[in-house]
């Protein structure tokens, strides 16, 4: 049983910075999803820190990626493919798996959202665990 979540953020909760507002939607659902982990909101939608933002991901990965956790040593990202924004019914999941690798998750952990089912639009590619839309 995860601890009864109060609504409240977390006393080391991080900021983000929805850079496209068409994504704070999802981005705050993805929080709420892991705020019934951690029993407190882990993230905080403030305008500032990790941005979320749109990006294209078809070109640089030969397949329709959907969402991807871009980290380099002084930056770090998370990118929604625009060209799956329509395709796909539900993201709130594919968020709470990227904030996940943001915390340092990793794939098939026993942490939640790092063993995605494919949401609706889109399906598991063999081979990288990477899950692209249609
Ligand atoms: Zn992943």
């Amino acid at each position: 049983m995860p601890p009864p979540w109060t609504g409240d953020f977390c006393a080391d909760a991080v900021s983000i910075n929805v850079v496209d507002a068409e994504l704070t939607g999802i981005v705050q659902g993805g929080i709420d999803l892991l705020a019934e982990y951690f029993g407190c909101q882990k993230f905080r939608i403030d305008g500032s820190g990790l941005p979320v933002t749109f990006h294209e991901l078809t070109t640089t990965f030969n397949g329709k990626l959907l969402a991807y956790a871009f980290s380099q040593p002084d930056d770090y990202q998370i990118w929604i493919n625009r060209d799956c924004w329509g395709v796909v019914e539900r993201w709130d999941g594919v968020v709470a798996h990227e904030l996940g690798h943001y915390l340092g998750w990793r794939h098939g952990d026993d942490h939640p959202y790092m063993w995605l089912p494919p949401p609706p639009g889109s399906y598991a590619r063999d081979g990288d665990a990477a899950i692209v839309c249609y």
